[in-house]
């Protein structure tokens, strides 16, 4: 492979994957206009004619938006790379830093704030604008810069250290750091997932343990059934930032937590959120998260190697636009840029593969609940929240099938009555 090959590919897989997100997003466009005028016949005694045509124009609104943000990022992408902004960055940094490892986490810390720079006016709109005209929006300005600060700032204490680290397996460790460096962000992973629920996340939300007895008691009392042990029930003040509810559990081991948002916690019915959580404990139950974790981790192994490899290959650096003689012995960092940079756009194609088994748990955690509970009360909560979050129940079915990790709704419905027949 050649320099300029690789550019030829990259630009070619560029066109392919803009022109495949291009492609889905009008087909998404002209499938939910089609079906604006009309509740599906099948959710016609749940959802109003209103609701449906609200879900219909919010979601028109963010796939127009979607594909604003798309032009946009390809033109960021090319001028990080092809157009030579990477190399700008390098050189100027280089020169004020000079060789090592000062550089590379500057290099580092510099690209991540122009990042977020350029995307900061599309969160802006998408926050106060987009989410705003439909009701979701709960934020004060206020509220959304002091998030941004904070989490640039716990961004910057938890990565460059992890940044450090792997840059100097990459330095010094030999042909094999890519080895070592997936241990690191292995380990890495597991304590996050360890701190994030009782260190991180309070930083951010108010959780407050679920007062409601007789709520609690019916959780409990299925939580017993299925044979799950968790360290306690709490109630997530989401309300502060936004309409949309949902409930999740988080940590493992004898950490594992269950979380509610409480805009979930007002609007179901008790024997409807058992019926979500019994959903939430089936994928758990069911090693969903398990196997997940088991594939992340076997993918970014597979990722590290391929990036050992590219590293020490000239064309990977000047196909992009980046020349890295200049640099001496300091090209690691970018290497780490280039490859999360333009990783995507080798990989959207696949995206379908991720949504498939996804949604094959989707299925299976319903089983589950349906087993537990009752699924007439899981599909009423399930009705309720896609009304609340304006979320079409017509979808395009190839959009779907590259960008949704949850079956359409008419499919997930009637998978449920099928189950309830069964049961
Ligand atoms: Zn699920």
């Amino acid at each position: 492979m050649n320099s300029y090959t690789f550019s030829v590919l990259f630009i070619v897989f560029l066109g392919i994957t803009v022109s495949l997100q291009f492609w889905l997003s009008s087909r998404q466009l002209r499938h939910v206009s089609q079906h604006r005028a009309a509740v599906p016949a099948e959710f016609s005694e749940k959802i109003g004619l209103d609701a449906h045509q609200k879900a219909a124009d919010y979601t028109i609104a963010k796939t127009k938006f979607g594909l604003l943000a798309l032009f946009f990022s390809v033109l960021v992408l090319l001028a990080f790379t092809l157009f030579g902004g990477l190399q700008l960055l390098a050189v100027t940094l280089y020169k004020w830093l000079g060789d090592g490892m000062v550089y590379q986490l500057g290099l580092i810390a510099a690209f991540a704030l122009i990042s977020g720079a350029v995307d900061l006016p599309f969160d802006l709109y998408r926050q106060f604008v987009l989410e705003e005209k439909f009701g979701f929006n709960k934020m004060t300005l206020k509220l959304f810069f002091s998030d941004m600060i904070k989490g640039s700032l716990i961004g910057a204490a938890i990565g460059l250290p992890l940044v450090w680290v792997v840059i100097t397996l990459m330095d010094k460790s030999g042909d094999l750091w890519w080895l070592y460096a997936w241990l690191v962000w292995s380990g890495f992973q597991l304590l996050m997932m360890l701190i994030f629920p009782t260190w991180i996340a309070p930083m951010f939300n108010k959780f407050t343990p679920l007062a409601d007895d007789s709520l609690r008691a019916r959780i409990e009392s299925l939580m017993s059934r299925v044979g799950f042990a968790s360290s306690g029930l709490f109630v997530m003040d989401g309300s502060k930032r936004s309409a949309h509810g949902n409930a999740y559990f988080s940590g493992f081991g004898k950490t594992k937590r269950i979380v509610f948002f409480d805009t979930l916690i007002a609007r179901l019915a008790p024997q409807e959120v058992e019926a979500v959580l019994a959903h939430e404990l089936g994928h758990f139950k069911l090693k969903h998260i398990v196997k997940r974790m088991v594939v992340m981790f076997a993918v970014s192994l597979g990722f590290l190697a391929l990036l050992g490899y590219l590293k020490q290959q000239v064309w990977f650096f000047t196909g992009l636009g980046v020349d890295p003689i200049l640099f001496a012995s300091s090209n690691n960092a970018m290497a780490l840029i280039l490859f999360m940079l333009t990783l995507p756009v080798f990989t959207f194609v696949l995206s379908p593969l991720t949504s498939i088994s996804s949604r094959k748990h989707e299925f299976e955690a319903d089983a589950f609940a349906v087993k537990h509970t009752n699924a007439n009360d899981l599909v009423s909560a399930l009705v309720k929240l896609y009304e609340d979050n304006a979320s079409t129940l017509t979808p395009d079915p190839v959009h779907s099938a590259f960008y949704d990790s949850h079956p359409p709704a008419s499919i997930r419905i009637a998978h449920l009555h099928q189950q309830a027949k069964l049961a």
